[in-house]
């Protein structure tokens, strides 16, 4: 797309916006089916993309990318028109017979960015709660995931009017574009830097900004856990999309007796999920592209290796690989979205919280253990954006939990109902009564400051 094409796809939407004001609710039940059958029909494509992207086996693509969507989209529809009504809240016993209500309305035009490690789901997940709150959209997917990009663009293109959704592909100037226009809210998913970006690009407009960021997600492993189930759980969490997981486990912090043994666990599911040669495994993936691989590369320092460290540089593939960490190491000082997995050794509960406390607010956290005391003293001292207790990944497959970071993490939460909440200014409206008047409210106010104070302590 030409850089004038989009100011004006964006003006289009604008302008759409202030004629018509937000989308009613058949016309979005209508796109969000379009969105649903429109996925369908691309099913093999979008399959056939992921994998050239990320060699994301399909089974783990048709579940956290399609299905993923499809069941939202299901749990939207059904819903929708609940969400949508205007809730009637209390008026205080002073403003009788006035009502008073909250309006959910649709922003306008939204903007909404994406990653390249969940290139579909991470796009079309906001989309539908975007669209399901009467909002207009323009899509920018990730040009470093291009063939999903390129997917992405067809069914966008054969679907929807530009008035409604449209999509725009490229890279930085593309994106510098669209953000020097105006939309009604940005939202964004990716790395901290370009978030900060975002959001001082949105500031020249008081455009709200919702950030879905990253962060080193802790696991904590206490020694009552049955350690072949946690070692199932830590492995299955860490390895899938080969750790290229905004969630995933970053690293593990093992009570300091159980180290061997979950080591050698660990080391037992990687060979059980994937084969002694996971370059041959259908259901691993492979790293996005030469300059992650490159990175990742240099956090495996031969010395530290437990397990794996394989790498294959024409397949960009790096073997599930288990490091031993102990204080501060280069694979300790940003998120890793790879499959490497540092272990650490824990002396005690509160030294271990202060290693993840030095640290910025991860996105995840996860805590192994069966014993109420240690985790909540954990959930009491680290904050996170979400919590799995006794397994990994497990919070953002439920709609029902807002799902988003926290701090350096990001701010903002979306899945199922949270995303309608999210996309939609949640208007106030007062409906005051005509019968009643209290000449309290009125001047001359000499004498009426009392009685209003007494007014307002009984009926207020
Ligand atoms: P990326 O490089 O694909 O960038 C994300 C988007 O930002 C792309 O659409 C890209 O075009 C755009 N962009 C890049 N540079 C820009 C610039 N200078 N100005 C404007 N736009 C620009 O993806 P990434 O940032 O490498 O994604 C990985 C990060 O995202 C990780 O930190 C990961 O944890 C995080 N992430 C978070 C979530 C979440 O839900 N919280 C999900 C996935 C990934």
């Amino acid at each position: 797309m030409k850089l004038e094409d989009i100011d004006n796809a964006v003006l289009l939407q604008r302008q759409k916006y202030l004629e018509n004001s937000y989308i009613e609710l058949d016309k979005r039940l209508e796109l969000l089916k379009k969105v649903q059958e429109s996925i369908e029909d691309n099913e093999k494509e979008i399959l056939e993309a992921l994998k050239l992207d990320l060699g994301k086996p399909t089974y783990e693509s048709q579940l956290s990318e399609i299905l993923f969507v499809q069941n939202e989209i299901r749990s939207i529809k059904k819903n929708l028109k609940k969400w949508m009504r205007k809730k009637k809240v209390k008026t205080p016993l002073i403003h009788f017979p006035a009502k008073s209500y909250i309006q959910p309305e649709a922003y306008g035009s939204i903007l909404i960015i994406s990653p390249w490690n969940y290139p579909f789901q991470l796009l079309f997940s906001p989309l539908i709660g975007a669209i399901a709150a009467g909002n207009r959209v323009v899509l920018k997917p990730s040009e470093i995931s291009s063939n999903t990009s390129r997917v992405i663009k067809k069914i966008i293109t054969e679907n929807f009017e530009t008035e409604f959704i449209t999509c725009v592909e490229g890279g930085v100037e593309e994106t510098t574009r669209l953000l020097n226009n105006r939309f009604d809210y940005i939202f964004y998913t990716g790395n901290g830097h370009v978030g900060r970006i975002i959001m001082e690009k949105a500031a020249k407009n008081l455009t709200p900004v919702t950030l879905e960021l990253g962060g080193k997600s802790p696991t904590f492993v206490f020694g009552d856990s049955n350690l072949d189930l946690v070692a199932k759980r830590i492995v299955s969490g860490k390895f899938f999309n080969a750790g290229q997981t905004c969630i995933a486990p970053d690293y593990v912090l093992v009570q300091e007796n159980k180290y061997e043994e979950l080591v050698d666990k660990l080391k037992i599911y990687i060979d059980k999920f994937y084969g002694k040669d996971p370059l041959k495994s259908k259901d691993y993936g492979r790293i996005i592209n030469s300059s992650h691989f490159e990175r990742l590369l240099k956090l495996i320092s031969e010395d530290k290796v437990l397990y794996g460290g394989k790498h294959s540089v024409e397949e960009k593939y790096i073997s599930p690989t288990i490091v031993s960490v102990e204080g501060e190491d280069t694979c300790m000082e940003e998120e890793i979205f790879g499959p490497i997995l540092p272990v650490l050794k824990m002396t005690n509960l509160k030294s271990a919280i202060d290693y993840v406390t030095e640290r910025e607010k991860p996105l995840a956290m996860y805590i192994f253990s069966n014993e109420k005391k240690v985790r909540d003293s954990i959930l009491k001292r680290v904050s996170a954006g979400g919590v799995t207790i006794n397994d990994t990944l497990m919070h953002i497959t439920n709609e029902h939990l807002p799902f988003g970071g926290v701090g350096e993490s990001g701010m903002g939460a979306y899945h199922g109902r949270n995303s309608f909440d999210l996309f939609s200014h949640q208007k106030s409206i007062f409906n005051a009564s005509t019968a009643l008047d209290l000449p309290a409210k009125y001047p001359p106010y000499f004498g009426k400051f009392r009685l209003v104070k007494w007014l307002l302590r009984f009926f207020g």
